[in-house]
């Protein structure tokens, strides 16, 4: 089991910020801001690649439901943040399981390095 779908579980511990029927969003263990969330569909999509359109329509619309009611919370929303999706070796994806980066709580560089 991946290491999103055992904290979907309980299995391993997180800091939840939201969580529903569908998606849970928790903080980033190695924040690289003051707020950084990972927002996922418990489901294990494995990559964007693998998103089914149809079936998982309503998920996919839950993360960024979830990704603009958490920066209203934790008041980014205003400032502003980053909403950020890697998907495969190039982008540096470590965590084999779909997740967003909610990024915020400072200014941030180049969206590229
Ligand atoms: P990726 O590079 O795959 O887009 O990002 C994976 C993110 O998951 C990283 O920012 C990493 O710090 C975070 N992460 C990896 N393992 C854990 C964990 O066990 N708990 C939490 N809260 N975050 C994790």
């Amino acid at each position: 089991m991946c290491i999103f779908c055992k904290i979907v579980q309980g299995e391993v511990p997180s800091r939840k910020v939201y969580e529903s029927e569908q998606v849970v969003a928790f903080h980033d263990i190695t924040p690289q801001a003051p707020v950084h969330i990972i927002i996922i569909p418990k489901k294990h999509i494995v990559t964007m690649n693998e998103v089914e359109t149809g079936t998982d329509d309503a998920v996919i619309a839950e993360l960024f439901a979830a990704a603009r009611k958490i920066a209203q919370e934790l008041g980014i929303a205003e400032s502003g943040y980053r909403l950020v999706n890697n998907c495969n070796e190039d982008s540096g994806m470590e965590v084999s399981h779909l997740h967003f980066h909610l990024l915020g709580g400072r200014k941030l560089g180049s969206i590229v390095s």
